[in-house]
Formats: structure tokens, C-alpha cells, sequence
């Protein structure tokens, strides 16, 4: 992930020089973010670094005015008041959009992509230029109504995405080799990082969610498509051929559906929302949506019950594949159809159960909110991670 910058801020050097900081010092401010305001006693601990150390790392970090010493507080482990760290949090706001095939879903954050604002814009075509003034409008609309300047935009999208902003591959769209982030950066004056929809989840996962409590961990979204990501140390995997969808094609059911790529019973066959929708509306005869499909599974509709039965399983058995061989033990579920999970918890828990050794740790399982909101987001964190830090 690399930020594209305006070339006339670059140029003109009305920002100073962005300079990354060293992975340690990094590190240590990731962590005031995450969990701040926190004791120099509790960071030196989570980072294996005496307190001398600690504060030696901090120091520059203060004098930049990236971290900032807050409020006195009582510490019953060195017995004496103690200044909490914190992130210097004021001004920074991110915009946070996702690019889907009929729409632009726009958040705006704080440096915690914690989000206070949303604005959505139907997309009438997907060629750039239309998809650019878009982004444009929603940016200038939400840092407009709440009165703030911005420190980056962040882009997600379904598709590969080049570490310089270049959307290489982009079926939905009909996009090969578009620079997106060359261009929002010259259109907005403002630093820009494009990524792929599902990494920009897993990344929002590593610092905001599931990433504060474990190094290693799964996404799986399901929603137009099934989606896969994974973070390993702390580190968000990214590799060429991330975005390709490799994990949406996974075989899990030799009885399901067939994909439109002709494989049957894999993850999009079985799990995705335009599958599941397909199947109970050639069952019934009536053409329905997720919405409907999930009524007619709670009624009681036999041939929506089979269906979403068959998904539950499918995902049970799809979370147990990602658990086992990504040594993970904690999987995030996400995207708009994740209340398949809901819906049929009793089997997915038990197909997980199924093809998870009983020796083995248990899988930790966290739900996401269904919301396309939080695709948005996984933009914004991602703009956030880039920028919060940039001296
Ligand atoms: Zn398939």
C-alpha cells in the first residue's frame, strides 16, 4: 500500500517531504492509536521494551506532534500519577470510499476510522472519469458539512490494485491499467491510497478490530462475491495477486450449484448473495432478494430453509478450510450477506466442528456489521494507516 500525492504539493513543496518511520516507532504509534490513551508501562510491556527504551522510541514521536502526553492519572503499578499517551487526534479526517458497480459509498473518519459522516452517489457509468468526479463530489460534500479539512482518501474497489495506485484489473468496472490514485490526487490536491476492497478490510480489521487482540487472522466476506483476506504478524498480506478473488472459488459442497464459471458448489456458488437469491427464486417461482430469501427461510419456506442450510454449511466448512490452513484462529465474517451467519449459526458452528481437529484451539468467530458502510471504512483505515503518521 503507497500513497499517490498531488504532484503539485509535491512540487511546489507545500507538504513537507512524507518520510515513513522506522518500523519500531511505527509500531509503538500504531499501538497509542489503537488503544490510547495508554501507560508508557502497558506499551513497554506489549512491546517487549523497558520503560527507558520506551520512552526513548516515544520521545521523537512527541516532539513531532504525532503523539501527544494527556491527562494525569493514578497508576497502582508505579504508585504514582503517570501521564497517559495518546494520538494527536484534532484535525486529522479521512474520506473512505468504495467503488461498486452502481454506487459510491463514502465515509468520513477520525485517525481511529471511527466514522461520523456517510454519503453515497449513484454511479450512472463506470468509466473514469465519471467514477473520479464522483469520489470528487462526495470528498468536497462530506469535508464541507462538517466543516473539516482532509489529511488523505482512501479507495476501495473489487479488483487488483498496483501498490502505485493503478488499478490494474477491474472486471466490474471494464477497467485494466486505470490510475486512479494519479488521478484523484491531481483532482483533489490531496494524498490518495487505492487498494483492493477486501485487503482495505482486513487492514481496518488489523488496527481497529480483530488485529487488538490476535497477529494472525482470517476475512471472509460474502456479499455479490465471497471475498478472502488474511493478516499474518501483524502484517496485512498483500500479493500480486490479491484481488484476482482466488478465494471465491473454492470447492465446499460436490452436490451445490454451479458457479458462473462452471464450478460446482464453490464458495460463490454456494455462499454468494446473487446464488442464493437465484436458487430459491427458481425453486418458488418468485423472483426474490436477500431480504425476502432470509423472510422465507425464517417462515419456514422448505426450499429457502434447504438453501441457506446448504450455505451455512458450505461457510462452516469454508471457515474451517481458512482456519486450518492459514493457522489462524480467529475469522472475521463481513460484507452484506453476513447475516447468512446469523441465520443458520447452529450449522456453520457444527460443519466448522466437523473439519476442525477437536484438539485444536478453537476457531474464534467475529461478525462484522453487514452494512456496505463498513466497505467505506476499509478505505478510510487504509488512508489512515498511510497518513496518521507521515512526518
Ligand atoms: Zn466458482
Amino acid at each position: 500500500m503507497n500513497t499517490v500525492y498531488p504532484q503539485s504539493a509535491l512540487h511546489a513543496g507545500q507538504r513537507r517531504n512524507p518520510a515513513a518511520l522506522a518500523d519500531s516507532a511505527l509500531e509503538l504509534a500504531r499501538l497509542v492509536l489503537v488503544r490510547g490513551p495508554v501507560s508508557r508501562a502497558e506499551l513497554a510491556q506489549e512491546m517487549s521494551l523497558s520503560i527507558a527504551s520506551l520512552t526513548r522510541l516515544g520521545k521523537p514521536l512527541i516532539d513531532a506532534g504525532i503523539l501527544v502526553e494527556g491527562e494525569l492519572v493514578a497508576d497502582g503499578t508505579v504508585g504514582r500519577p503517570v501521564r497517559l499517551l495518546d494520538v494527536r487526534s484534532g484535525g486529522a479526517h479521512f474520506v473512505g470510499v468504495k467503488v461498486a458497480g452502481d454506487l459510491l459509498q463514502a465515509v468520513l473518519t477520525d485517525l481511529r476510522a471511527t466514522i461520523l459522516a456517510e454519503a453515497s452517489l449513484p454511479l450512472a457509468a463506470t468509466d473514469p472519469g465519471t467514477v473520479v468526479d464522483g469520489i470528487a463530489e462526495l470528498a468536497g460534500q462530506l469535508s464541507f458539512a462538517a466543516g473539516v479539512e482532509l489529511s488523505g482518501v482512501g479507495v476501495s474497489l473489487g479488483g487488483q490494485v498496483r501498490p502505485d495506485g493503478v488499478v490494474h484489473r477491474a472486471p466490474f468496472l471494464g477497467w485494466s491499467d486505470i490510475p486512479l490514485g494519479e488521478l484523484l490526487a491531481t483532482r483533489l490536491e490531496l494524498p490518495v491510497v487505492v487498494d483492493n476492497d477486501v485487503t482495505a478490510l482486513v487492514a481496518a480489521e488489523q488496527w481497529f478490530g480483530a488485529g487488538k487482540d490476535t497477529a494472525h487472522f482470517a476475512v471472509i466476506t460474502v456479499g455479490a462475491g465471497v471475498g478472502y483476506g488474511l493478516a499474518i504478524g501483524n502484517h496485512v498480506v498483500r500479493t500480486p495477486d490479491t484481488g484476482l478473488g482466488l478465494g471465491g472459488h473454492i470447492p465446499l459442497d460436490p452436490n451445490g450449484p454451479l458457479c458462473m464459471e462452471g464450478h460446482r458448489g464453490c464458495s460463490t456458488a454456494m455462499l454468494s448473495i446473487p446464488s442464493i437469491c437465484a436458487q430459491i427464486s427458481a425453486a418458488t417461482g418468485e423472483s426474490v432478494n436477500y431480504r425476502r430469501a432470509l423472510e422465507l427461510a425464517a417462515e419456514g419456506n422448505r426450499v429457502a430453509g434447504a438453501v441457506f442450510e446448504s450455505a451455512g454449511r458450505a461457510l462452516g466448512r469454508l471457515i474451517a478450510l481458512a482456519a486450518n490452513l492459514a493457522m489462524a484462529n480467529t475469522v472475521v465474517l463481513g460484507g452484506e450477506g453476513v447475516e447468512l451467519f446469523a441465520a443458520t449459526e447452529g450449522t456453520v458452528l457444527a460443519a466448522l466442528a466437523a473439519d476442525r481437529d477437536p484438539e485444536a484451539a478453537p476457531v474464534t468467530l467475529r461478525v462484522a456489521s453487514a452494512d456496505f458502510t463498513e466497505w467505506a471504512r476499509g478505505a478510510a483505515a487504509v488512508a489512515v494507516q498511510a497518513q496518521a503518521f507521515v512526518v
